[in-house]
């Protein structure tokens, strides 16, 4: 039997050897250990998903087996896998390397493959019920994680359709709706079920119903008004009324118009170039920020969603507010503009300061969408839910209890988050009613921080160890295309792309360990692919001598 060890005080756990060994004798060690650390992405994402668990899987064309892992943390990584602004990759080890590894690629495709190929099973249902009102992700997720626990879960959704901002506002071109559709298919094939048009305006209609506990995700939807000389005349909407007519009721006609937005975060950019599909003659943006990554000022939309924009025709105005709304006869027409100095105070706090003259320039707009924030309708909030002076729901941030058996999740608690952090909250909640329904203590383990692993073990050296090749990105729609259709921009990975993309994670975090050693063929393989060397063996590579079969 071959003798080897892995040296502890060198294993970067990348999982290089376990990925390289053609005998499966290795594993990552996953045990509580000294140096068993999370995954630098796994630390950032905020549902704790263990990327570098399934990207191996991918490499080694495993899909079954790596989607039924995703399932087990991600409540929908079709959706996030398009449109979550991935965290994760900030922190990425690889990106010490060459550049970070594209999780979010690698999520889509994963996702994809598990609302296709795998059909997520809820266990026997336990005798619990439990209630959600509303159906955007944080609902849905803590739906998933109950029914998951074996929970028998119902969803109260006041509109028709299910699914919250995911199905009135983010567009089409970026979401589609069949992939929400076939989502939501996959959430009633588990149990969970679906109540539309149902308003909930008390919780105390739903104890009477029998329910055993009651989660509120009633969101953050409503749009922030523009407080300037001008904002009551006729052509100025707003963000979130502009992008639910197009996607579900009817589109406003944009022939002709020269249309602003005013805003900087996704929204805007979404309503601007939702107005560049339904054909309008111009589209401007109009922010505060800059475009400088890393700026204390900087827009808040991701770098790629601006760089679309512009080479879908957006042209953006930055370091700009609007000082007057300019009209005609009542009807809007053009936007007078006052130079912004600076967004933010030293402490990160919103604090806009503005020039006190506005600028000798004008742009012409007769169609103006507003997409300068959203905050919680209180009138949506059911009664027996406590609320703070915002209207935001009030409840423990660590378990997310509002009241004995009421919880509540998502941008009603916050404000307006994104869907991972949405749906991260609507997991935690679903953890805590189980632990209320079983009367366990509800706080442990819940507030614990994860402990990152330390790139500085990638130093210079054991990166130069690693081969350099460049990230694979998703193929994108000719831009012609996306200027005039709402089909989506970004192409899902195929196999290849997927399985080269998997095979740049380092899978950093915990140690490797050997696990069967007595498979070992001393190919010598692991040891000749470590980056940092880590991998001793006894004997020394020898090669068997040439028999008969040659
Ligand atoms: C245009 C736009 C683009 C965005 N783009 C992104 C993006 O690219 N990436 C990202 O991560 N995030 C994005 N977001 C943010 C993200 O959509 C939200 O953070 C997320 O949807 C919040 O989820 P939620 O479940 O808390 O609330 P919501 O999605 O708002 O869902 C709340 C649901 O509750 C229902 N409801 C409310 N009150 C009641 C009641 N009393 N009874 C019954 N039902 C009720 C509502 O009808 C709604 O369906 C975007 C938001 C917008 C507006
Ligand atoms: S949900 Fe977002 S943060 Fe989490 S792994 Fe996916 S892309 Fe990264
Ligand atoms: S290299 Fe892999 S495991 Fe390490 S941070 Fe990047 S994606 Fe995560």
């Amino acid at each position: 039997m071959p003798i080897q060890s892995i040296n502890a005080e060198l294993c970067i756990g990348c999982g290089t050897c376990v990925s390289r060994c053609p005998m499966d004798v290795l594993r990552l060690l996953t045990s509580p250990a000294a140096k068993n650390q999370q995954s630098p992405c796994s630390a950032a994402c905020p549902l704790g998903v263990n990327q570098r668990e399934y990207h191996n899987l991918i490499e080694l064309d495993m899909l079954d087996e790596a989607a039924e892992l995703l399932a087990k943390y991600h409540p929908m990584p079709a959706i996030t896998g398009r449109i979550c602004p991935h965290p994760c990759e900030t922190p990425c080890s690889r990106a010490i390397v060459d550049s970070a590894v594209n999780i979010n690629g690698l999520e889509q495709y994963l996702g994809d493959y598990l609302l296709e190929a795998v059909t997520v099973k809820a266990p026997a249902e336990s005798g619990h019920e439990v209630a959600v009102i509303g159906s955007g992700p944080a609902g849905l997720a803590a739906a998933y994680h109950l029914a998951q626990q074996g929970v028998s879960v119902t969803v109260y959704e006041r509109e028709d359709n299910i699914g919250g901002l995911l199905r009135t506002s983010i567009p089409s071109f970026r979401l589609p709706a069949e992939v929400l559709d076939k989502q939501i298919d996959a959430y009633k094939k588990m149990g969970i079920r679906f109540v539309t048009g149902a308003k909930i305006t008390d919780a105390s209609e739903l104890e009477a119903k029998g329910f055993d506990a009651v989660i509120a995700a009633t969101g953050a939807s409503k749009p922030l008004k523009l407080t300037v000389p001008g904002a009551e005349a006729k052509g100025i909407t707003t963000a979130i009324e502009f992008l639910y007519d197009v996607k579900a009721r009817q589109p406003a006609d944009l022939t002709g118009k020269k249309v602003a937005v005013i805003g900087g975060g996704s929204v805007a950019l979404d309503a601007a170039r939702t107005g560049v599909r339904i054909g309008a003659e111009s589209v401007q943006v109009v922010c505060l920020e800059r475009i400088e990554p890393g700026h204390k000022d900087s827009m808040l939309a991701l770098s790629e969603e601006i760089e679309d924009a512009k080479a879908e025709g957006v042209v953006i105005h930055t370091s700009r507010s609007v000082h007057t709304i300019e009209q005609e006869n009542g009807q809007a027409s053009a936007l007078t503009l006052v130079e912004c100095a600076s967004v933010r105070d030293a402490d990160g706090r919103f604090n806009p300061v503005l020039a006190e003259q506005p600028l000798d320039e004008a742009i012409e707009a007769d169609f103006i969408i507003l997409a300068i924030g959203q905050t919680t309708d209180a009138t949506l909030v059911p009664a027996g839910f406590q609320t703070n002076e915002r209207g935001q729901i009030l409840c423990d941030p660590s378990t997310k209890q509002s009241a004995s058996h009421l919880f509540a999740v998502g941008d009603a608690v916050t404000g307006p988050t994104t869907v991972v952090v949405a749906a991260a909250a609507g997991k935690r909640a679903a953890t805590s009613v189980v632990r209320f329904l079983k009367g366990d203590a509800m706080t442990e383990g819940q507030s614990a921080e994860p402990q990152a692993f330390d790139v500085s073990v990638l130093t210079e050296q054991a990166c130069a160890e690693i081969s350099k090749f460049p990230r694979v990105e998703r193929r994108r729609l000719p831009i012609e295309q996306c200027k005039t259709s709402f089909a989506e921009t970004l192409k899902v990975f195929d196999w290849d792309e997927a399985a080269s993309e998997a095979e740049r994670c380092l899978t950093c975090g915990s140690q490797a360990e050997i696990q069967y050693q007595a498979d070992c063929q001393i190919c010598n393989l692991c040891a000749h692919y470590c980056p940092v060397d880590a991998i001793e063996i006894t004997p020394e590579r020898t090669f068997p001598p040439i028999t008969a079969w040659g």
